[in-house]
């Protein structure tokens, strides 16, 4: 099983992947630029082939670069998409050129302007992205679109709206699904007490198949809330007993799966090792 968290690339991508060992988890996420501002340092060849090379080593599973928040390819105004598109074109880029498998990004806010409005300005950007890019070069890179929780005029908080998104653009074997427990929690899918119902109507709506990885957090805030508030595991409104039927569940163990719960390294080494032993615990 792939297990980590949301590690910092501030000293390079070789110390994350340190900092992911000594977490005891076997893969990672970061930030492929500030994410609330948006520039990307230079990528430091030696720092990535050694990264690559430990990754190898430790048996990592596939890691995951996360678009900075800024990124709004819904956003009625025109260079708001405009950077969305040009910064996911050089961010799929710089995914491959760290061997990193997927970027992760939220699909955007429509501001106002209506789902619909906002759904269509994502096809029409995500199209853009990959018609201007070398699709052979980027072989093995993939687009995650992540469900949200629904806060403000989010979009993607509904299993349809991933789906329409992905349906409505000619790459679809580029693109799949991130979800996130607190996410899903908070935009009204009941994971709690009803994980292999919520299961089933993603395979409805979008396909299991296309379901890629998970974010692993609690939720401060309950059912349906449409807030988008990450509690550790156990504080919040999902609690200890579902993470322990959550990392038990088959399908999940499949998948990587990434913590982005508050706190430090010592946080993640605690919620990793929880997790590890929630599998080997009697039923
Ligand atoms: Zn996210």
């Amino acid at each position: 099983m792939y297990l980590g968290a949301h590690l910092s690339i501030s000293q390079g991508y070789r110390s994350a992947v340190t900092a992911a060992l000594e977490i005891g988890g076997n893969t990672f996420q970061f930030f492929t630029r500030n994410p609330r501002g948006g520039r990307a340092k230079k990528i430091d060849s030696r720092d990535v082939e050694q990264s690559i090379k430990l990754c190898q080593s430790f048996g990592f599973g596939p890691l995951i670069g996360h678009a900075p928040y800024t990124i709004n390819l819904a956003s009625p105004t025109e260079r708001t998409r405009e950077f969305a598109i040009m910064a996911l074109k050089e961010d799929l880029v710089r995914i491959k050129s760290v061997g990193a498998a997927y970027l992760a990004v939220h699909p955007g806010s429509h501001v106002g302007d209506g789902i619909d409005r906002g759904l269509t300005r994502i096809i029409e950007g995500l199209n853009r992205v990959f018609s201007d890019l070398d699709l052979p070069a980027l072989d093995g890179v993939m687009l995650l679109l992540e469900g949200m929780a629904g806060e403000g005029s989010e979009i993607g908080n509904l299993f349809e709206q991933l789906n329409c998104i992905r349906r409505g653009i000619k790459y679809q074997d580029r693109v799949g699904v991130i979800l996130d427990t607190c996410h899903l929690y908070a935009a009204g899918y009941d994971i709690k007490n009803n994980l292999n119902q919520v299961l089933e109507s993603f395979d409805r709506a979008v396909g299991l198949e296309h379901l890629k990885a998970f974010h692993i957090n609690d939720s401060k805030y309950p059912l349906g809330s449409r807030r988008d508030r990450h509690a550790n595991l156990g504080e919040g409104y999902l609690g200890l007993d579902f993470f322990i039927k959550f990392i038990r569940h088959p399908l999940i163990q499949e998948l990587p799966l990434i913590l982005e719960t508050p706190g430090d390294i010592t946080v993640y080494a605690n919620e990793i090792a929880f997790l590890r032993s929630a599998i080997k615990r009697d039923q």
